[in-house]
């Protein structure tokens, strides 16, 4: 009788083990520094440099503000995309989004990274909540992050995003919709999720396209992004 019990006593040790390595893996990584690029990447913000960049629209130079090493939302000059556009790609982006006690929900930090300019993932300060279809790590308006991984504001954290093109036919008909993973912090928030193939709210309009560029949004607050670099693929 004794023995059972041990043996039951141990199955609950081993499995609080196992779930507790679980939680462990999903804890999310802060940034130390900036992660380097693979070979192969496109340095796409290297810190200093912005000339890959334009103002949406216009197609001019941005007007964000650059410090130390980051790109900055100028609230009021508008998105900013890629003047490159990509079909299949691994695209790795750091970003911080500031500490605004103030402010709530949808006004708190937000930003977003819309692939293809056409597919937000929403950048926003969710730290400790329980993730809708709006915060941070969503595609938004679609699909909610599987777990909240964010880190606190004014801290750096990092998308590593694969984003599979959509694919049409020899008649330009669409026939499979665009697909997407998403590292947020190194957990995986969005495994192979199919996207919608209209565009989120706010991304450049139009039908889904072969290629498109990487848009950064001007939400009105002051998201800074740093390192963001770019390895083309062919899924
Ligand atoms: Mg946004």
């Amino acid at each position: 009788m004794r023995l059972r019990w041990m043996k039951i006593v141990s199955l609950v040790l081993v499995s609080a083990a196992a779930a507790s390595l679980t939680l462990a893996q999903q804890t999310p990584k802060r940034i130390t520094k900036p992660v380097k690029p693979p070979k192969g990447a496109i340095v796409l913000f290297d810190g200093k440099d912005g000339s890959q960049w334009v103002h949406r629209g216009s197609g001019k130079p941005f007007e964000w503000a650059l410090v130390d090493g980051a790109m900055e939302v100028r609230a009021g000059t508008g998105d900013i995309h890629t003047k490159q556009e990509f079909g299949d790609f691994q695209l790795h982006v750091e970003f911080m989004v500031p500490l605004m006690p103030e402010a709530q929900g949808q006004a708190r930090g937000n930003s977003g990274v819309y692939l293809h300019g056409r597919y937000e993932i929403q950048v926003l300060d969710s730290y400790g909540l329980t993730p809708g279809a709006g915060d941070c790590g969503a595609i938004y308006g679609q699909a909610p992050p599987r777990v909240n991984a964010c880190l606190p504001p004014g801290q750096w954290q990092s998308y590593d995003i694969t984003f599979r093109a959509p694919r049409f036919d020899a008649a330009g008909n669409l026939t499979e919709k665009p697909r997407v993973t998403v590292l947020h912090n190194g957990v995986k928030i969005h495994d192979n999720v199919e996207i919608q193939h209209i565009p989120t709210v706010a991304g450049l309009p139009g039908p889904a396209v072969k290629t498109g560029p990487i848009l950064l949004q001007d939400h009105g607050n002051p998201v800074r992004y740093r390192n963001i670099w770019i390895r083309p693929l062919n899924l």
